[in-house]
């Protein structure tokens, strides 16, 4: 099986969940062909707790990888410490290595190093390094790994993670067609608040997202052709997410790993296989319920010790149940997201709350429900709170300084 993140891809800048621009054919046909769930929540804004998330099943408080936007690192005590995946953490690639499967990776995102936990229950994991390998070519060398690895392994149970940056920021690489960006307008790109942003330049940055979007949706396409080519589609099951979206300037910012508002943690989960009857679910969702899902997909049990359940059932079939909150954290900053409302608390303790409509993705601000709504989501976030695991302080490490300039280049580690 194949495991696809794609970083910062937002939801609702694919063609399946209706936006007006046709940024993803390949992907809107294994949308129509699998199993699209349309309403999933994202545990985070910020790579590393929501691909934690996305890989264990489990909350990033309860695996203790949580990322505190003003310490710039994941240490609420200490400045630019870097992430660490405890190594008491079950992860799916363990589980499925357990189990017999071969286990690859290729990532090319540098907060996933190998050093930081990510590399656990892989035989192999390649990770765009120092040298920004991945970066410099983009997914395409992430393809033609794949199919060297999936090759291969054509004759073993094969567990695949596929990590693509090429919707991520900064949009505008050399290698990307122009096919919606404007002669007007220049690419502004940071994670975070933006004080002034002309129309023209959000316009133009804009473009320049949905044209790495059209790009990525290319390699997805060529990935299944080359998959058919090779005998191999008919027993492959292809799961496609993202860890999260950006944002367009709707709450003063650019980016993500700043904020929890929908535009960021509004997510999809796509599964596809050529044994699934097409369905699309707007089922609430979570990103950890992908890994216990493809446990499930495989012929697994599903694990009982992470907060995730399975979405599907073994012959791809959405699983009713009943509706339960669901969590998105940012450090301090903490959002419980039901059928209908949503609370989002603030650095500050601040909290603002909104009404959902899970159809369209919509939040709207609303100043109060009633007080017994208003407390029973309280209640629900405390008792998520409650459930976090502190790990052990840890003396501050360093961020090497080559990571350190590929993490630079993607946007993070501003002042
Ligand atoms: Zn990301």
């Amino acid at each position: 099986m194949v495991l696809i993140v794609a970083d910062a891809l937002r939801a609702d800048h694919l063609g399946a969940m209706g936006y007006p621009r046709d940024t993803s054919p390949h992907i809107d046909d294994l949308a129509r062909e699998g199993v699209l769930f349309r309403n999933l929540v994202a545990q985070s804004s910020h790579t590393v707790p929501s691909v934690a998330a996305l890989l264990t099943g489990d909350y990033p408080g309860a695996l203790g990888i949580e990322y505190w936007p003003r310490m710039r690192g994941f240490s609420e005590d200490a400045v630019g410490v870097p992430p660490t995946l405890p190594a008491r953490v079950d992860t799916l690639a363990e589980r499925l290595q357990a189990s017999g499967f071969e286990t690859a990776a290729v990532v090319a995102n540098p907060w996933l190093r190998d050093d930081y936990g990510f590399a656990q229950g892989y035989e192999r994991y390649l990770v765009s390094g120092a040298d920004g390998s991945a970066l410099r070519h983009g997914g395409a060398a992430i393809n033609d790994v794949a199919m060297e690895i999936l090759r291969a392994e054509r004759d073993r149970g094969l567990f695949l993670y596929l990590h693509y940056l090429d919707t991520h920021n900064p949009y505008g690489r050399g290698h990307v067609p122009a096919r919606y960006r404007t002669d007007v307008g220049r690419e502004v790109y940071r994670n975070g608040r933006v004080p002034e942003l002309a129309d023209v330049d959000l316009e133009f940055t804009r473009a320049l997202y949905d044209e790495g979007i059209r790009y990525f949706d290319g390699l997805i396409g060529d990935l299944r052709a080359r998959l058919d080519e090779e005998g191999l589609l008919d027993d492959t099951l292809i799961v496609l997410v993202s860890d999260h979206g950006d944002e367009f300037y709707e709450h003063g910012g650019l980016g993500h790993g700043k904020t929890l508002y929908n535009e960021v943690i509004r997510s999809f989960a796509l599964f596809w296989s050529p044994r699934f009857a097409p369905a699309a679910s707007d089922l609430p969702a979570q990103g950890i319920d992908v890994a216990p899902t493809v446990l499930r997909l495989l012929g697994l049990k599903p694990p009982s010790d992470v907060a995730g359940r399975a979405l599907l059932d073994e012959r791809g079939r959405p699983i009713e149940r009943a509706a339960a909150p669901r969590f998105s954290e940012l450090g301090p900053i903490k959002t419980v997201v039901t059928d209908e409302w949503k609370l989002l608390v603030g650095p500050r303790g601040v909290e603002r709350f909104f009404r959902i409509r899970p159809r369209l993705g919509l939040e709207a601000p609303v100043a109060a429900p009633e007080p017994d709504v208003a407390s029973e989501l309280r209640h629900e976030l405390a008792r998520h709170v409650s459930s976090r695991r502190r790990e052990e302080p840890r003396a501050p490490a360093d961020i090497d300084a080559s990571t350190r300039e590929a993490l630079r280049a993607l946007g993070y580690l501003e002042p």
